[in-house]
């Protein structure tokens, strides 16, 4: 009697706990540095989705580095009670081809929560380039090949991936130079310490609208439509056949955050997808909110699975290997 009288109060305290989840904080993890692309989806993010949440703060946490493992790392070992999230990207996918010892397994370690949004990229150039459109780039890295470098987030990162694309297709080695994110590396692409990036719409509309930047082509096979993204061409246009990559953007917590828990989330997250601000300022961006049924974690998790099976061998061809 004594024994049944405890265990049902322990499983009522486990019922309120979730309950009343959230009651405090919660973390969300971006495994890049502050200001780049994945930090600016998850600060917009963060906004329409602590009302859902029940008003609690959401506190952003950049641990950048090793191309967003570092980070995914530290939600893997995190407590799985809801308070620490991971908001990562196609890095999830392309990670298990890049490294050959991960410190987290990605179908094991997490539970997926759902997928949030997809991101085109741009390529761009610092502001002093001579080169003003893909035609006089494509020149201009003829005749300067062992000379260009060409910023990155690191092994795994979308502009890695992206700019290890490029050079495959080109046939062109350039210098990579990896940063913790790509906020810092636009810094540095600004001040022309680097010559080339490959990076998120999310981070290079703005500088690109600005003229800050010089701009030569999207990385989808059709235009966007966004006005500030228009004009420019497709690689696949420009002479680079079948070129495509699309970032998308999704959420995860720690393996054995209890389902309830995992619920409340993924409630949150497709009531902050139907926010008419943060829409506003993802389609300004060039981002497309997900609104198919990989917004929820099983079927976000298949498409990741498919990830990996699609950009494993096209990493593993490409010879690109940490440890
Ligand atoms: N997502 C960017 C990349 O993969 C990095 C960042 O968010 O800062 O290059």
């Amino acid at each position: 009697m004594k024994h049944l009288l405890i265990a049902t109060l322990a499983a009522l305290t486990a019922v309120s706990a979730f309950a009343e989840y959230p009651d405090k904080p919660i973390t969300i993890v971006v495994p890049f540095a502050a200001g780049g692309p994945t930090d600016k989806v998850a600060r917009d993010l963060a906004e329409a989705l602590r009302k859902p949440l029940g008003g609690n703060t959401i506190i952003i946490e950049n641990v950048g580095g090793a191309g967003g493992t570092l980070g995914a790392t530290k939600v893997a070992r995190a407590s799985n009670d809801g308070y620490t999230l991971l908001l990562h990207h196609i890095g999830m996918a392309t990670a298990p081809a890049l490294y050959r010892t991960m410190q987290y397994k990605t179908l094991e370690d997490f539970e997926y929560l759902g997928m949030i949004n997809e991101v085109p990229m741009t390529l761009i150039g610092k502001p002093g380039l001579p080169a003003n459109n893909y035609a006089e780039l494509a020149k201009w890295i003829d005749a300067n090949k062992g000379k260009i470098n060409l910023a990155n987030a690191g092994l795994g990162a979308a502009s890695h991936l992206c700019g290890l694309l490029f050079q495959n297709t080109l046939k062109v080695d350039m210098t990579t130079v990896p940063y913790k994110g790509t906020g810092p590396a636009m810094t540095d692409l600004l001040g022309g310490q680097v010559d080339l990036m490959c990076d998120q719409s999310t981070n290079t509309t703005a500088q690109i609208e600005g003229g800050k930047v010089k701009a030569y082509a999207v990385t989808t096979m059709k235009r966007l439509t966004t006005p500030a993204l228009a004009k420019l061409p497709t690689l696949d246009e420009s002479g680079l056949k079948g070129f495509n990559v699309t970032i998308w953007h999704a959420m995860y917590a720690p393996k054995g955050t209890p389902k309830a828990i995992t619920d409340k989330i993924n409630a949150a997250l497709k009531l902050a997808l139907h926010d008419p601000d943060f829409i506003k300022h993802q389609e300004a961006l060039g981002a497309v909110i997900i609104s198919d049924a990989r917004v929820n974690g099983p079927e976000h998790k298949k498409f990741v699975e498919a990830e990996i099976a699609k950009w494993g061998p096209i990493i593993k061809a490409a010879g690109q290997y940490a440890d």
